[in-house]
């Protein structure tokens, strides 16, 4: 047993086990777990339910893995809030905190950086750096409840990455934040957002039933989805429909479908028929995203393109509403805040910038 352990990344059984082979009566493990998950804490020294000498020894061959919170920017328009996350390793994450009649809704992050390549989207500028631990995801959530002194009712796994990518690290991390010794939220308050990795979403299903599933598809015409999404080229629509039928089934779920309006590309007749095609009997609605409003360089109303569009889709019958943009003056959506980070050596010039907006992660 030489390898440092972070204890925030292991379920109760496997804590279990570490603390017995450290020498460690077995009882030890429910109050370090309750400490480490229920409440926020940093390090083992503030593991207080147990002696110093217990503590001690478990310095030796494990710690807490701890994030940060490096910078926040609240919307002045609402109160939307945009961190930017420190992880252990300098590298950077970010997260985006919306306050709703029913309670806080954070977006988190599962990757450092992302590989799935969708062309609108700044995350994926310099491929994947690295998976999170459990325990970085976790913490997005304690953090932000520590430092704003809120309780978050709803997580939507929208941030940086592809969580089906880091399959069993975002499925322990979920566990985990269920766990009633731990957060105890509830498997319902989780919404996964998928680009469309279709061999993992039955198994989602399988895992996590009750979680909430978004297929961000943005088009149903292979030739301009794989233009702004290769994951379709491994996955085509025939074939991401055909899991999402099976994950419907297996569930019960109502899948949300992503679709940002494009003028000219993805709003046309034939689109209109490819919706009722491809959701022909399915339990969905469909999360309509206007591209970015108009700016000084940009003379389109991209929101009253996608208004047009959802009036075609209400004369169709098709479950529909159009997504009120929240923290458009920061808006930063996927990989912006980060990005600016790295390249302005802070975040002072970070404005009201043209960030994709076609993303469903905002
Ligand atoms: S939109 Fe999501 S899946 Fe696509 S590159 Fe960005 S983070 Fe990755």
């Amino acid at each position: 047993m030489s390898k440092i352990i972070a204890l925030n990344d292991l379920y109760e059984n496997e804590l279990e086990e570490f603390i017995i082979d450290l020498g460690l009566k077995k009882f030890r493990a429910d109050q370090i777990y309750r400490a480490i998950f229920s409440k926020n804490i940093k390090t083992i020294d503030e593991i207080t339910q147990i002696s110093e000498y217990d503590r001690e020894i478990l310095k030796e061959k494990s710690y807490i893995r701890n994030l940060k919170i490096l910078e926040v920017f609240t919307s002045k328009i609402d109160k939307t809030k945009k961190m930017l996350y420190l992880l252990e390793d300098n590298t950077l994450i970010e997260g985006v905190l919306m306050e709703y009649k029913h309670g806080y809704t954070l977006c988190v992050s599962t990757q450092v950086g992302c590989r799935m390549g969708c062309s609108f989207c700044a995350s994926t500028v310099n491929g994947m750096e690295r998976n999170l631990y459990p325990s970085e995801i976790v913490s997005q959530i304690n953090e932000v409840e520590d430092y704003f002194d809120i309780r978050i009712s709803n997580v939507v796994l929208m941030g940086s990455g592809e969580p089906l990518d880091n399959f069993d690290n975002v499925i322990k991390a979920l566990r985990i934040l269920n766990s009633e010794k731990g957060r105890n939220l509830s498997m319902r308050s989780f919404t996964l957002s998928t680009c469309g990795v279709a061999e993992k979403i039955v198994k989602f299903g399988e895992e996590i039933p009750q979680a909430g599933l978004a297929i961000s598809v943005h088009s149903f015409k292979d030739e301009i989805r794989s233009e702004m999404m290769p994951v379709n080229r491994k996955y085509n629509i025939d074939y991401l429909f055909r899991e999402i039928r099976e994950y419907a089934k297996l569930t019960g779920n109502r899948i949300s479908i992503e679709y940002t309006v494009i003028p000219g590309k993805n709003d046309t007749d034939e689109d209109i028929r490819l919706f009722k095609k491809y959701l022909n009997n399915l339990n969905y609605i469909v999360n309509l995203i206007a591209l970015n409003p108009i700016n000084e360089y940009n003379k389109i109303d991209y929101r009253q393109s996608a208004k047009i569009f959802k009036d075609k889709l209400d004369k169709n019958n098709i479950n529909c509403t159009l997504r009120r943009e929240l923290g458009s003056d920061i808006s930063a959506s996927c990989g912006q805040l980060k990005k600016y980070y790295l390249e302005e050596g802070g975040l002072s010039e970070l404005q009201s910038s043209n960030a994709c907006g076609s993303c469903s992660k905002k």
